[in-house]
């Protein structure tokens, strides 16, 4: 289904844990949907390599705030920029990995993310996927599709050390995993949950074909709705 412009018009939100599917679903529905594709998951990452590179402390809200608040952080074409710097590759470390996940739970660092991330879907006429894990929660509450991915945390672990190219400890990924998670789900401000509108859909034993199927599938469906 190769949507031609104006088919489809909204945000279709995706969240979800780490490595449970999102950027590959996205990437996929953003190309047959010829919708814009926003990566909010490194927008965190780039706030982290500011706070990092600025030598600054990543649990001083005040002092993670002042850095963030004077950085431009952007998207274009699947790559992520620092004040007009391409950082889509340093993003992917572990050591800013580790760190995005402390500052994203600073709520001041959270408010300027959550502003530049409407901003940038508002910029490109109101209508993306945006995928993270405050999508349909906080970011856009009124997405006309919400989508929540799942996936058992052994596969995850499969998926993230097959994407990292080397050979890292697989229990030391798992953990990686398993700790983001949970200071996901469990911090105070915009905590990663299921909104009760959202669809859940487990891609523990779907491949990325058949993720993307079921979600063009609600899409028609949503559309056909509206
Ligand atoms: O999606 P990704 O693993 O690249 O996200 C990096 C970190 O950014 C996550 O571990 C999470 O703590 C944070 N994040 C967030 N809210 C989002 C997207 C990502 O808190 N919408």
């Amino acid at each position: 289904m190769r949507a031609g412009a104006g088919w489809w018009s909204g945000v279709i939100a995706i969240d979800g844990p780490a490595a449970s599917g999102k950027s590959t679903l996205a990437r996929r529905l953003s190309e047959e949907l010829g919708l814009a594709w926003l990566d909010t998951g490194a927008f965190y990452r780039a706030a982290a390599l500011a706070v990092l590179r600025a030598g600054g402390d990543l649990d001083d809200e005040k002092g993670a705030v002042g850095v963030v608040g004077r950085r431009v952080i952007s998207q274009d074409g699947g790559r992520t920029f620092l004040d007009g710097e391409d950082v889509e590759t340093e993003i992917r470390t572990p050591r800013v990995t580790e760190a995005a996940s402390k500052v994203a739970v600073l709520p001041g660092v959270r408010d300027i993310m959550v502003q530049s991330q409407r901003r940038w879907v508002e910029e490109r006429g109101g209508s993306a996927v945006v995928e993270g894990r405050d999508i349909g929660s906080v970011v856009f509450p009124d997405a006309p599709l919400k989508v929540f991915l799942t996936a058992d945390s052994d596969e995850r672990a499969r998926r993230r050390l097959a994407e990292l190219g080397h050979a890292p400890e697989a229990s030391a990924v798992q953990e990686s995993l398993t700790r983001r998670d949970r200071k996901d789900a469990t911090r105070a401000t915009s905590p990663m949950r299921r909104m009760p509108d959202a669809v859940e859909i487990n891609t523990t034993d779907l491949g990325p074909d058949e993720a993307v199927g079921r979600v063009l599938g609600l899409v028609r469906a949503t559309r056909a709705a509206r």
